[in-house]
């Protein structure tokens, strides 16, 4: 068992480490910031249940090492990590702890100097005589990379100070980072503010760091020759006499209520900073007691970063957009204040659809909060509606395609018997030009015609430069004009063009499904496709008649049908379909014929059965070798019919002389099949 458990805690060791490096290193997270501290947390889990430990542990060691592109320098003093609190508790253990270390009386109320955790990396500056004379990175906290000449780059950052009671020899130590405003210029190539401030910090040359506009706030010192100060919080009033940027947030306070109090208060506020912060650092104030508590492994007693919840954020509305999608569903997407949830930046939030905004009542400008629960898209969950101003107005779901100006409808759903709570633009298919764009996608995507090199960007590219319209006419694209585009080298238009060429070869059920009609998703394609055998057959749902034979298939509903026939009845899709099957070659339907107690027999069910779901009654027909139908006719072999039946349909059966079988018959002819 502890071997196995062992072989585990090293398999995780690993994995962090890479995480760690690229992360540190190579500023390109593997994974989110919430799915890398679990991970730390299981490593720290197995180290305190089963007493493993190793040089290579989060509890040991912090960052990652230096990398090689640069010189290294050791720390004189460590650079270290901060503990994390994730809620009052865990603030109040970090109280708790620390009176019992001191021997203090447990009422004892330390004073906190509260700072806001700035979400950069951390640099340490020393100076000699007010001189700069090395900046290094934290690396791993005994080691730093000599990145002077690019934090000099840093207007921020003093090159000479000449106050008195500047220190002789001190390292100043605080934050680099970059604004929202100048991430949003290099977003693309990065995941997060910091990662972009670590990869610019740490570039090989520093004209390039020299390029992008990052800030330095100090915080704290590492060696100091001649310490004056008592306080922390004295201690940041003379860096900001000297000439360092400091934060305007920086707080005392007495009393975890009171840090719980201004934690809260700052993550409302968080979203108006121009600077990525994800949480809040108290740091006993008194520097005696910070010597007294000491350090730990990888961070000091005395202080404590209270963070941010990982999947949610609070910020605001700057507008509300409204995409269409492939079907003419209308999504409301609030476009909001970029804000980092979880390592990654969000700017985008869904608000579902009509019903949603007027149910939560969401309007342009209103404070919200949002969340980001794994890889689902972020959405908003609820309103801040005492910070409206009087402004603020009832937001009205256009009545018209912001795309084609068609009205918008919204159904009758004829299952649910209500309204639908989506809003769709009335056009059929490529009338409106946004659906257009989004059928395209949905032709060309993985489980449709899965043309490699013609993505979702690459679709829009070829839309606006009016290479295509219409899905045929990706087999007519014009390679030479293609090549002459920027970013498009000769091996990626060959690629393209194989790739084009290579999809003409298809089966039936997936060219049904790259039609994108609304409701035959890629189950009923294949049903469909099952029934009608070949594009001919496909092709003859122009009659309407036709169409109405699809509902002999188990699964094609009124809702399936009525689609296909709107479908079929528009004349620019029957063309496109048309072409298509001038175009494509299709493949033969193999159907694997099963054999069983069901061979070539047709089923139908009515009714309920007892502890068997429907899905599993129709594969149980299927591996067996029969057919399920939906509804009753001479060529139907039994009618299975469970709990309350639908009378019409076992009279018909009777009259039919078709056989009715009762649950219990039908489960013994199925065992005989097994
Ligand atoms: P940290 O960033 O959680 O905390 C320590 C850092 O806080 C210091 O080094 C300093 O840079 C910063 N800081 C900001 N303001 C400060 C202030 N006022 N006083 C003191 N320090 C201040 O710890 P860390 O060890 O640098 O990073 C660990 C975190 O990084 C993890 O929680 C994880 O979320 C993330 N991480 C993610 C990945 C990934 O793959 N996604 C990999 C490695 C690390």
């Amino acid at each position: 068992m502890k071997d196995s458990l062992s072989k585990e805690y090293r398999k995780k060791l690993s994995l962090l480490e890479k995480y760690n490096k690229f992360y540190y290193q190579n500023q390109k997270p593997l994974v989110s910031d919430k799915k890398y501290d679990e991970l730390k947390s299981e490593i720290l889990e197995l180290e305190s249940n089963y007493g493993f430990n190793d040089l290579k542990s989060p509890n040991v060691k912090v960052g990652y090492k230096p990398s090689k592109k640069f010189e290294k320098f050791k720390h004189k003093v460590k650079m270290l990590s901060l503990s994390n609190a994730f809620n009052e508790e865990d603030l109040i253990n970090f109280q708790k702890k620390n009176i019992n270390f001191l021997a203090f009386d447990k009422n004892y109320e330390f004073e906190y100097n509260a700072e806001p955790k700035i979400d950069g990396i951390s640099a340490s500056l020393n100076y000699k005589n007010g001189k700069l004379i090395k900046g290094l990175s934290r690396g791993d906290g005994d080691e730093g990379e000599d990145i002077t000449e690019n934090l000099k780059t840093i207007k921020d950052i003093p090159l000479n100070i000449s106050y008195k009671d500047f220190p002789d020899e001190i390292d100043i130590r605080g934050e680099v980072f970059i604004e929202t405003n100048d991430f949003k210029k290099i977003e693309k190539d990065f995941a997060n503010p910091r990662n972009a401030a670590s990869g610019s910090l740490r570039q090989k040359d520093p004209k390039k760091t020299e390029l992008i506009p990052l800030k330095f706030i100090a915080y704290t010192f590492g060696y100091n020759s001649n310490m004056k100060e008592s306080k922390q919080s004295d201690f940041i009033k003379n860096l900001d006499k000297w000439g360092f940027k400091i934060s305007a947030l920086n707080k005392t306070i007495k009393g975890i209520n009171n840090l719980v109090k201004y934690h809260s208060d700052i993550e409302k506020k968080r979203f108006t900073l121009n600077f990525d912060i994800d949480g809040i650092v108290y740091k006993v104030n008194e520097f005696n007691l910070q010597k007294r508590l000491g350090f730990m492994a990888t961070a000091p007693r005395w202080a404590i970063a209270h963070k941010f919840s990982a999947n949610y954020s609070i910020t605001k509305i700057i507008d509300i957009d409204i995409q269409v999608g492939r079907t003419g569903a209308l999504t409301p997407v609030a476009k909001v204040k970029p804000v980092n949830i979880g390592g990654v930046m969000v700017s985008n939030a869904t608000l579902h659809n009509e019903d949603e905004i007027n149910r939560k009542d969401v309007r342009i400008g209103d404070t919200v909060k949002i969340e980001r629960a794994g890889d689902v898209i972020p959405h908003v969950i609820s309103v801040d509606k005492k910070l409206r101003t009087t402004k603020s107005q009832k937001y009205v779901f256009p009545n018209k395609c912001p795309s084609c100006g068609s009205k918008t409808i919204k159904e009758y759903n004829s299952t649910t018997k209500k309204i639908d709570a989506v809003r769709r633009c009335s056009n059929e298919g490529f009338g409106c030009e946004k659906i257009s764009i989004e059928k395209l996608k949905h032709f060309v995507s993985k489980d449709a015609l899965n043309i490699e090199g013609l993505g979702k960007k690459v679709v829009e590219k070829f839309w606006d430069l009016k290479l295509i319209k219409f899905p045929d006419d990706i087999f007519n694209l014009n390679f030479k004009k293609i090549s002459e585009l920027d970013g498009w080298g000769p091996q990626s238009v060959e690629n393209l063009e194989k790739s084009v060429n290579k999809s003409k070869k298809i089966k039936l059920d997936k060219f049904i499904y790259s039609l994108g009609i609304r409701h035959i998703g890629q189950e009923n394609a294949k049903l469909i496709s099952e029934f009608l055998k070949n594009y001919s057959n496909f092709i003859k749902l122009k009659d309407e008649r036709k169409i109405e034979e699809l509902s002999n298939i188990d699964g094609i509903g009124e809702t399936q049908i009525n689609s296909l026939k709107i479908f079929f009845k528009n004349k620019t899709n029957l063309n496109v379909t048309m072409s298509l099957g001038r175009i494509l070659i299709f493949e033969k339907n193999v159907i694997k014929k099963m054999e069983g107690a069901f061979s070539n027999k047709i089923l139908m069910f009515t009714g309920k059965l007892n502890n068997i779901s429907r899905a599993e009654a129709k594969s149980i027909v299927e591996n067996n070798g029969g057919k399920i139908v939906s509804n009753v006719s001479k060529k139907l072999d039994y009618l299975v019919a469970g709990e309350k039946p639908t009378s019409r349909k076992v009279k018909m059966a009777n009259d039919l002389k078709v056989k009715i079988l009762n649950q219990i018959d039908f489960e013994k002819i199925s065992k005989l099949g097994q």
